[in-house]
C-alpha cells in the first residue's frame, strides 16, 4: 500500500487547476447567457415578435406555428452559445485531452442541435396542447405526460440517442465477462451487458457508466479505459457500476426527477398566472396558450434547476461513495481501486482536491483524493477487524 500512495502526486499541478478552472468558468458563462436571452427576449417583447412571425410563417396553423417558434428559438440560442462551445473544443486540445477534428466536431454540433430541436419540439408542442385542452389543470397532466417521456428516454438512451454520437461493441474481452458475471451472480443480479464505448475517435478521457432501463441496462466502458487499465482495475470500475445497478440509482435519479418536474410545473403554472396577471410582460397575452410566455417557462424551469443543483449534486455523490464502497466490498484486493482513482485524475486532468464550494457547486462525484482516502481507511477498519477474528 505504500508504494501506491508514494509515488503519484497527491496535490493538483498549476495545468490541472487552471484547466478545471476554465471550465467551470465556461460552462458558467454559456448558463448566464441562455438565461440573459430568456430575460431579453421577455423584457424587448421581441418573444412577441417571434410569435408573431411564426403565425406569419404558418398562415395561423398554431401547431405549426409553436414549431416555427422553436426553430427560431433554437437557432438564435445555438448562435449565442457556439463561441462557448467553441472554446470548449479548443481547450481540450490545449491540453491534449483530445484529438477529434474541427470537422468531426462540426458534424457532433449539428446533430446534438438536431437532437435538441426534435426533443424540444416534442415537449413544446405537448405542452402547449395540454394547455389548450385543458387550461386549468395542464400542469398536472402535462407532469404524468413527461413522467412517461423521461422512462422512455431513459430506456431508448442507450440503444437509440447515444448510439447517434458513439459507436458501441459488446466487450471482446472474455475473461473481464466472466469475471463480472461472477460479480453478478454474487451480487444476484445480472446486467445485461458490457459493451466498449469507442470513445477515442473524440476524446483522450476514460469514462464508464451504467445506463438504460429494464432491458436496455448495460454497463459501458470507454475502450481508452480498457486499453491503458489492468484487468484488476477494470473489474474495480465494473463492480462500482454494478453498484449503482444493485443500489437502483437509476430508478431512484427517475424518482427524484419525477417529483421535481411535479414540482416544476406546478411552480410555472402559478409563476405564469401571477406575471399574466400583473401585466409585467406587455408582449404576452393573457391566454396561457399563447407560446410566445415559452421563454418565462423555460426560465422558471432553468432557475429552479440552479437552485436545486447543489442538492442534486449532494444526491449524487451519495450514490458514488455507496457504489464505491460495494465495489471495495466485492472485489478481492483494494489496491486495484486505488490505481484506477489515479490514472483516471492523471488522465482526465481531475482536480484530486477541489475546494469545499467547488466541490458543492459542480461536482457530481467526491473527489478522486476523497474517494482514495476513503478506500484506503475501509481498507485500514477492514484489517482492523481481521485481527480482532483472528489474533496471530
Ligand atoms: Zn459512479
Amino acid at each position: 500500500m505504500a508504494t501506491l500512495t508514494a509515488n503519484p502526486p497527491t496535490a493538483d499541478s498549476p495545468e490541472v487547476r487552471r484547466y478545471n478552472r476554465i471550465q467551470r468558468w465556461l460552462s458558467l458563462a454559456d448558463a448566464l447567457i441562455g438565461f440573459a436571452l430568456l430575460v431579453v427576449l421577455l423584457l424587448t417583447g421581441w418573444t412577441g415578435k417571434l410569435r408573431d412571425w411564426s403565425y406569419l410563417s404558418a398562415r395561423q396553423h398554431y401547431f405549426l406555428a409553436v414549431f416555427f417558434y422553436v426553430l427560431m428559438f433554437s437557432v438564435i440560442a445555438k448562435l449565442i452559445s457556439s463561441p462557448f462551445d467553441f472554446v470548449g473544443f479548443r481547450l481540450e486540445h490545449q491540453y491534449h485531452l483530445s484529438n477529434q477534428k474541427l470537422r468531426g466536431w462540426l458534424w457532433d454540433e449539428c446533430k446534438g442541435w438536431l437532437l435538441s430541436l426534435a426533443l424540444g419540439t416534442i415537449m413544446v408542442e405537448l405542452v402547449y396542447a395540454i394547455i389548450r385542452v385543458a387550461p386549468q389543470r395542464w400542469w398536472i397532466i402535462a407532469w404524468a405526460v413527461f413522467v412517461g417521456l423521461f422512462l422512455l428516454l431513459a430506456q431508448l438512451a442507450p440503444v437509440l440517442l447515444m448510439p447517434i454520437f458513439y459507436k458501441f461493441e459488446p466487450l471482446a474481452n472474455d475473461a473481464l465477462r466472466e469475471r463480472l458475471t461472477k460479480l453478478g451472480e454474487r451480487a444476484g443480479t445480472r446486467v445485461r451487458g458490457v459493451y466498449e464505448w469507442k470513445l477515442s475517435e473524440k476524446s483522450n478521457k476514460a469514462n464508464a457508466a451504467l445506463t438504460g432501463l429494464g432491458a436496455t441496462r448495460r454497463i459501458i466502458l470507454s475502450d481508452t479505459l480498457l486499453q491503458n487499465y489492468s484487468d484488476d482495475e477494470i473489474e474495480a470500475i465494473l463492480a462500482h457500476e454494478l453498484g449503482h445497478h444493485v443500489h437502483k440509482h437509476i430508478l431512484k435519479g427517475i424518482l427524484t426527477q419525477v417529483g421535481i418536474t411535479f414540482f416544476g410545473f406546478w411552480l410555472i403554472n402559478v409563476v405564469l398566472r401571477f406575471v399574466i396577471a400583473k401585466g409585467w410582460f406587455a408582449a404576452l397575452d393573457p391566454r396561457l396558450y399563447d407560446f410566445a410566455n415559452l421563454p418565462l417557462i423555460v426560465l422558471v424551469a432553468t432557475l429552479l434547476g440552479f437552485v436545486l443543483t447543489p442538492a442534486l449534486n449532494a444526491i449524487s455523490r451519495h450514490h458514488e461513495r455507496q457504489a464505491d464502497r460495494y465495489a471495495w466490498e466485492n472485489t478481492a484486493e483494494i489496491a486495484p481501486f486505488i490505481t484506477s482513482m489515479q490514472k483516471l485524475a492523471g488522465q482526465n486532468l481531475a482536480e484530486r482536491e477541489p475546494s469545499k464550494l467547488v466541490e458543492l457547486l459542480f461536482h457530481s462525484h467526491p473527489s478522486i483524493g476523497k474517494r482514495i482516502a476513503a478506500a484506503q481507511a475501509w481498507a485500514g477498519k477492514q484489517r482492523a477487524g481481521c485481527e480482532v477474528l483472528h489474533p496471530h
